[in-house]
């Protein structure tokens, strides 16, 4: 059985095809910038990678390569062996409690919420419709981001904000990377051999979002209305005060819109560092001791303690926490961002094994045997979890 995870974006279309007997990936790749001059595409099997340019005026054509690549590069021997299509999408608001087959009714509803999400949505919907035309027979499975944190309750999901703005509106938390967040769940409640934990998951890459976890279902999650609320990310502000907006946009001369911009596209670690948005750049900054790398060190100390703070938050929301996971490019790779986040949680009993918080990539406990709390290194899999779901609605 053999199922493609999908991840549409307006220029690009990210695919990964699984063979669901072992789990594996047998091919994966990226079509880059469809629609704008210079399009590409690469595709990784076999241990080898080809990369071609290639004329890619919609998401159509890219999926009409992809699938005669499949099938000329020997990796499936014809495209009756595709049994499913799981596609990534952004924002289901709070209809979409977990994922779906597709139907004209998602599509519609994708369409209908673009507002919430208008770079994803849109884009997500053009990845449905490419695959409808050239496979229309082979069932297609939609996975949320959002799905994960309908759990919440009103007390973690309302803002205290007029009550009629989240009626009338839907003005109300929605939270990301739920996929991840699952995953992270799945995985070490697996690992563990227990159901009923209770789970801080940080996923922390260039986006990052905190989610505290109990019993497989979230309770809480940083990242609000949109992906802007909640940790420092690499070029988001996360949680400021809203009456910055207005007081900027009369200091500086911009409209609202523009300042929204900064605090998504130049605040975070770019903009406190005026360095970097990339982590690795602003841990080698710090070692040296002149202005660049005071401004690295700033960047930093504010960032994990951003992190830190979510993360009591939620070991106090959840009583205590059996397990903290670090995931995603920050969470997998970052010795000092995971060293001084832990630092800063010791008062809790947190102690890392400080060999063992070398890793990068690779499933680890990183906390030593008398830490209170144990912390692991746990490598996040969406397109897996796509493909699982995948499997499961069309079986
Ligand atoms: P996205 O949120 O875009 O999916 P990723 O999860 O890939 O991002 O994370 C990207 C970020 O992870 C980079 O900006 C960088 O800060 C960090 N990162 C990736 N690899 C390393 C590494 N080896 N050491 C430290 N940080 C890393």
């Amino acid at each position: 059985m053999k199922i493609i995870s999908i991840n549409a974006g307006s220029s690009s279309l990210k695919f990964s095809l699984f063979d669901m007997d072992d789990k594996k990936v047998i091919a994966s790749g990226l079509f880059e910038r469809i629609g704008i001059d210079g399009s590409s595409y690469t595709i990784k099997y076999n241990g080898e990678k080809i990369k071609t340019e290639a004329e890619l005026a919609t998401h159509t054509d890219a999926v009409k390569i992809l699938l005669d690549k499949l099938v000329s590069l020997n990796i499936i021997k014809s495209l009756d062996e595709i049994d499913g299509v799981g596609h990534r999408l952004v924002h289901g608001k709070d209809k979409y409690k977990e994922s779906c087959l597709i139907t004209d009714e998602v599509v519609n509803d994708l369409i209908a919420f673009k507002d919430f999400a208008p770079l994803h949505n849109p884009a997500n919907v053009l990845g449905i419709q490419a695959f409808k035309e050239v496979l229309p027979d082979v069932p297609m499975v939609g996975v949320f981001d959002t799905a994960f944190h309908q759990t919440m309750d009103e007390e973690a999901y309302l803002y205290p904000v007029p009550y009629f703005w989240y009626k009338a509106h839907g003005v109300r938390k929605y939270g990301f990377h739920g996929t991840s967040h699952r995953y992270i769940a799945k995985t070490i409640s697996e690992k563990l051999g227990r159901n009923d934990l209770k789970i801080i998951s940080c996923h922390v890459g260039n986006g990052g979002s905190i989610t505290a976890i109990k019993d497989g279902k979230c309770v809480d999650t940083s990242m609000g209305f949109t992906p802007l609320a909640g940790i420092m990310m690499g070029t988001r502000s996360g949680d400021v005060d809203p009456s910055i907006i207005t007081y900027i946009m009369e200091q500086e001369g911009l409209n609202a819109k523009e300042v929204i911009d900064i605090l998504n596209k130049k605040s975070g670690l770019l903009g406190l560092s005026e360095i970097s948005s990339d982590m690795r750049d602003i841990v080698s900054a710090m070692e040296s001791d002149d202005e660049q790398g005071e401004k690295a060190k700033r960047a930093f100390l504010k960032y994990t303690r951003t992190v830190t703070n979510y993360i009591a938050q939620y070991y106090v929301l959840l009583g205590k926490a059996d397990v903290i996971c670090f995931t995603a490019g920050l969470g997998e790779n970052s010795e000092p961002f995971r060293k001084k986040v832990c630092e800063n949680l010791s008062c809790l009993g947190v102690k890392l094994d400080s060999e063992a918080n070398k890793v990068m990539g690779e499933f680890k406990k990183i906390s030593s045997d008398d830490s209170t709390i144990p912390v692991y290194v746990v490598p996040t899999d969406e397109e897996l979890m796509i493909a699982l779901d995948t499997l499961k609605l069309i079986s």
